[in-house]
């Protein structure tokens, strides 16, 4: 029986291992261990780093076949799969969320790296909703140290945030009276966000857009070249399925 690894984080990684375990393939999921409490997949998982493209490597001597399901902006580990999985003869496949660039506003401004995003924020607002996770946060120090931010985030954040920003954490899937919420309470001037895409965060895109406010988006960041890509889960359960 073909032995998957999938590597996980996301929502896209969790419906698939849940559709591998239901056809009864078998699947470890792997997670970071960035999260407190993460929500654990079906199947088996595994949790921490692999100890770079080397330590990825060596691990896949126990499996056949590699699904890179993380994160868009998760690259690292995205470039140590391809890396190890060419070095080590094992096929990829990368699952990966649609962006939402097709569905962009005239409300919308683009931005190239979170620094970016931080000096148009400041531009076009006083009182931002950051919802760009917690890694990157202190990108956004410098340009809104005296804004009133909010920002949304799993987990607390690992650096001193200025005492005029709030933190509130929260874990989605969010709703759009939620977002709705929190932009209204926080009364926002503008919003900041990644390009993760899908459906999952979209609704604060639909609140930010009936509240009628800009939304600066990072743009998602190069991926390794020539790795096959499918946009959704039935294409890598079927990819999975043909080469069981
Ligand atoms: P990253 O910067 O690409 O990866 C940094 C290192 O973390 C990797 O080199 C690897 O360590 C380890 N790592 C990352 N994903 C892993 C996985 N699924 N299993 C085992 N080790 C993993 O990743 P990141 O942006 O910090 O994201 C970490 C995790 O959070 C990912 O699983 C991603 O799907 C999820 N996530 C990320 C974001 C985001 O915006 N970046 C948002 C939501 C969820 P070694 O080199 O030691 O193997």
């Amino acid at each position: 029986m073909t032995r998957v690894l999938l590597l996980g984080g996301t929502a896209e990684a969790r419906a698939l291992a849940d559709r591998l375990v239901d056809a009864g393939v078998d699947v470890t999921t792997s997670l970071a261990g960035r999260v407190a409490n993460p929500r654990l997949p079906a199947g088996a998982v595994r949790i921490g780093g692999f100890g770079g493209i080397d330590g990825l490597r060596a691990a896949l001597v126990d499996y056949d076949v590699v699904v890179d399901a993380t994160h868009p902006f998760a690259t690292t580990m995205s470039a140590n799969a391809a890396a190890a999985c060419a070095a080590a003869g094992r096929p990829l496949l990368r699952l990966e969320r649609p962006g939402w660039a097709e569905r962009a506003a005239p409300s919308w401004h683009w931005a190239d790296s979170h620094e970016q995003a931080a000096e148009r924020a400041a531009q076009l607002g006083r009182r931002p909703v950051l919802t760009i996770g917690r890694q990157q946060l202190a990108a956004y120090l410098p340009a809104l140290a005296d804004a009133a931010v909010l920002a949304r985030v799993v987990d607390p954040p690992s650096i001193d945030v200025p005492p005029n920003w709030t933190v509130v954490s929260d874990r989605g899937p969010y709703a759009l009276p939620g977002e709705l919420a929190l932009l209204r309470g926080h009364r926002a001037d503008v919003v900041v966000t990644k390009d993760s895409g899908g459906e999952y965060t979209w609704p604060k895109m639909l609140a930010a857009g009936e509240l009628g406010l800009p939304v600066v988006i990072v743009r998602r960041p190069a991926r390794p070249a020539g790795v096959l890509t499918v946009y959704e889960v039935d294409r890598a359960l079927a990819w999975v399925s043909a080469g069981e």
